[in-house]
């Protein structure tokens, strides 16, 4: 079985998280930049299948700018068998469909019986990569998915919605994406950290995948503005001094709950 693994570096969900205002994209320089933490629970999920199935091959893919090296390590630190980068600065910018197609590209040119990818990344959040990869490939899609069920010819889990939750199935080779109901990543061991440096990683471009990416690439949606959120604005205060339910009450008058 090989499982492909699509792992994003995103900034620090701790840290102060900012858009350039100039270009629209991540100011990757205003936090350290962190492994999603969806994508780690993508890693566990293909590790954990691996531990059971002697000679399963889990491979991370990211599409990333170069300084993304130390991220994908993390991943072959945690397990993973090999790692392939796709690292093109004509990349930068792309937009959701030019990053499904270099992807779904890489997943071809690597091979795959199995990709896990996040439901939703925690910077970008377009939440659709997932299933714009299954969609390029033409494999079935079960996507946002609770549980997760792989066996030798297919892959299953929970997909729960507002009205219920739907057990859904398919054959491989298939494309799934996970939510965070899922375990969390394992923490790496020293001995991990250390064999993740002699594991392959490949490094690609996107002339090397044969997608087309003019220099800048052209994404087909455009981003005509964009604005900082206002900073949040102090709540009210309410002060017991023997009348805070009615003072409560006329706050919740005026602001039409009530
Ligand atoms: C040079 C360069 C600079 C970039 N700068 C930015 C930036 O500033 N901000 C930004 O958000 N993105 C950046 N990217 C990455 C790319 O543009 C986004 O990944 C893409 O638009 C996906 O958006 P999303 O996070 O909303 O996807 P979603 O659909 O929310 O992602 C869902 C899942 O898809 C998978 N996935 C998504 N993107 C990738 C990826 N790149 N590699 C592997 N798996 C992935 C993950 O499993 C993720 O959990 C850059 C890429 C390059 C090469």
């Amino acid at each position: 079985m090989k499982i492909v693994v699509a792992i994003k570096e995103v900034p620090d969900t701790w840290g102060e998280r900012r858009l350039d205002l100039e270009t629209g994209l991540t100011d990757r320089g205003a936090s350290a930049p962190v492994l999603d933490e969806i994508g780690e629970r993508a890693v566990e999920a293909a590790l954990t299948y691996a531990d059971a199935h002697e000679g399963t091959e889990v491979v991370v893919l990211t599409m990333a700018p170069a300084s993304a090296t130390a991220t994908v390590r993390k991943a072959l630190a945690m397990g993973a068998t090999s790692a392939v980068h796709v690292v093109d600065d004509t990349l930068r910018g792309a937009d959701l469909l030019l990053t499904a197609e270099v992807l779904a590209a890489a997943i071809r040119r690597t091979g795959f019986d199995l990709v896990i990818a996040g439901n939703l990344s925690t910077d970008g959040g377009g939440a659709v990569v997932p299933a714009m990869i299954a969609e390029i490939l033409g494999v079935p899609q079960l996507t946002a998915l609770s549980s997760l069920d792989v066996s030798e010819a297919a892959v299953a889990g929970d997909r729960v919605s507002d009205a219920g939750t739907m057990r859904v199935s398919a054959a491989l080779p298939a494309v799934v994406s996970i939510t965070e109901a899922l375990p969390e990543g394992r923490f790496t061991t020293f001995k991990g950290i250390m064999a993740a440096k002699k594991k392959p990683y490949e490094t690609l471009d996107a002339g090397a995948l044969g997608v087309a990416a003019e220099n800048p690439a052209v994404p087909r949606y455009i981003m005509l503005s964009v604005a900082e959120r206002p900073p949040r604005a102090a709540g009210t205060k309410i002060v017991d001094e023997g009348d805070a339910g009615e003072k409560l009450a006329a706050f919740l008058v005026a602001e039409g709950v009530a």
